[in-house]
């Protein structure tokens, strides 16, 4: 048994520079606590990759020494670990949450400047744990690493996973399984639900809070008269862009509650998300999202919910009369549709190889994803098809209504005034060939779990990785798997 211990006597050299300017804030918004003890630490899969872009040198770690690490049994020096206080909307209803089994050690200062948080998930109990146990089983946190790095690798704003170790201690869910824990990487775990507790403990924290997530994160603020408004802004503008990209990708989050929704404007929460493949607007996974809430088609409607909940707390600082504070914030949110689809709609002309804008863009797109919904299309492969520079030849692209549309397409490409190779390599460099195809992930996560067996994890994020990049041997890994109309999502709690 190793106990929890700051002297980061075995790890030190490895880089680590933490700061811990969270924990300046005021003592409400956190709660000291100590990782639990783990009987016996192992590490599952290290991101050396990742950890060399933060400047840190894991390879000179003996397994021992990495597995105590990130089970939270050797903490770095400097580290000062904490269990953030948070709120939220969960499926519309306001709850008080935090940090109910994650732990931050605090922030560290990556070689290029910025801070980034170190956290751990899964190492046990806090003050918010509620009922909870604190702790998480292998699978749901090998899964948010898969997902986690499959998103970075498209582009896409995410919390990072650098991480993986089993603890020794088992985790008592429908079944025993491992318990493990997950060392995420975040800009910042400021969420919208960080601000609904601050605005619930007065203005003077709020404001504190506000002030903090706008130097961490929108710097340029800082001295704007308006830097409340503006603020609101921003999140409003990358929440956007956010939404915009997971469409375009296929990206289903799944449980889009306010304390899953980043100020910095990260992907965060890889509990019950998953990837379409079908084109069904309707597309849901979450085995808890009876209604569809948070279906494929409601994620930029429920994006602004959300953000109308972060605007509902800034209202004290954006004017002192409520009226008009509540008038500059509707301006900001009523924006958003307009913002996303343009978000959207440029990625979609991306898609699609389109260098040039014109009026009926938005019908063009749509004749498409009509089409690709009637036929029961995949979605990633049908721009990926569409991306190869040679003939459609596979039966289903011989129907009548997509030679249509296929026809205008080559048409509109004409007008792009480049030669055609061009739209090719954009579309290439855009649609992704390689996704965490549903069966692939558990594929990998069964054989992790039951068998201790890391080879399909390691294939799997080597595939994903370099997402637009077509080899052959990728090849297993593009096909849907043809029983996913039943795939179902779990939020790995
Ligand atoms: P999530 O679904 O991961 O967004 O979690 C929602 C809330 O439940 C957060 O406050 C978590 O910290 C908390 N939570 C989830 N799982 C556990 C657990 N096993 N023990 C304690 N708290 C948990
Ligand atoms: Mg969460």
């Amino acid at each position: 048994m190793v106990t929890p211990t700051a002297s980061g006597a075995g790890t030190d050299k490895i880089g680590w520079r933490f700061e811990n300017t969270y924990s300046r804030l005021p003592d409400v918004f956190f709660s000291p606590v100590n990782p639990a003890e783990s009987r016996d630490p192992r590490v599952s899969i290290l991101n050396n990759r990742l950890a060399k872009d933060l400047g840190l040198d894991l390879t000179s770690l003996s397994p021992k020494a990495a597995a105590a690490l990130f089970a939270g049994q050797d903490l770095p020096a400097g580290s000062l670990p904490i269990a953030q206080a948070y709120a939220g909307h969960q499926f519309g209803g306001f709850t008080m949450l935090g940090d109910g089994r994650a732990i931050l050690l605090g922030e560290h200062r990556t070689p290029g400047g910025q801070l980034v948080d170190i956290q751990f998930k899964g190492s046990g109990r806090t003050q918010f744990s509620r009922g909870g146990d604190g702790r998480a089983a292998l699978g749901p946190m090998l899964r948010e690493y898969i997902v986690s790095e499959a998103m970075a690798a498209l582009g896409i704003p995410t919390t990072r996973s650098l991480a993986v170790v089993t603890t020794g201690e088992p985790v008592y869910r429908e079944s025993i399984r491992r318990g493990a824990i997950l060392t995420r990487v975040a800009a910042s775990h400021i969420r919208v639900g960080t601000f609904e507790y601050a605005a619930r403990r007065g203005v003077s924290p709020l404001q504190e809070l506000a002030d903090y997530a706008i130097a961490r994160h929108y710097p340029g603020l800082s001295e704007n008269p308006q830097k409340y408004l503006e603020f609101l802004r921003e999140v409003t503008n990358r929440q956007a862009a956010l939404v915009a990209r997971w469409q375009l990708v296929g990206f289903i989050h799944g449980v889009m509650n306010t304390d899953n929704v980043a100020i910095s404007g990260e992907t965060i929460d890889y509990g019950p998300c998953a990837f379409m493949n079908t084109y069904d607007p309707a597309t849901v996974f979450s085995s808890i999202d009876r209604s569809g809430r948070y279906a494929y088609r409601n994620q930029a409607n429920i994006m602004q919910w959300n953000l109308a909940r972060f605007a509902e707390t800034l209202l004290p600082l954006l004017d002192l009369e409520p009226d008009k504070a509540v008038a500059v914030a509707m301006e900001v949110l009523d924006a958003f549709p307009d913002l996303y689809e343009q978000y959207w709609l440029d990625g979609m002309r991306q898609k699609l190889g389109l260098q040039t804008v014109e009026a009926d863009d938005f019908e063009f797109i749509a004749a498409l994803l009509e089409w690709m919904q009637k036929s029961r299309a995949d979605f990633t492969n049908t721009f990926r098809d569409l991306s190869a520079e040679e003939p459609l030849t596979d039966d289903r692209y011989q129907d009548t209504d997509f030679q249509a549309w296929y026809s205008r397409w080559q048409e509109r490409l004409d007008r792009n005034g480049q030669p055609k190779s061009t739209a090719y390599s954009l579309m290439q460099s855009v649609n992704p060939a390689v996704i965490p195809r549903n069966h692939r992930v558990e594929e990998a996560l069964l054989a992790a779990e039951e068998d201790e067996n890391f080879s399909y994890l390691h294939k799997l994020l080597a595939a994903l990785a370099q997402p637009f990049e077509e080899k052959a041997e990728m090849a297993d890994y593009r096909d849907p798997s043809p029983d996913d109309g039943t795939y179902r999502t779990f939020c790995g709690t």
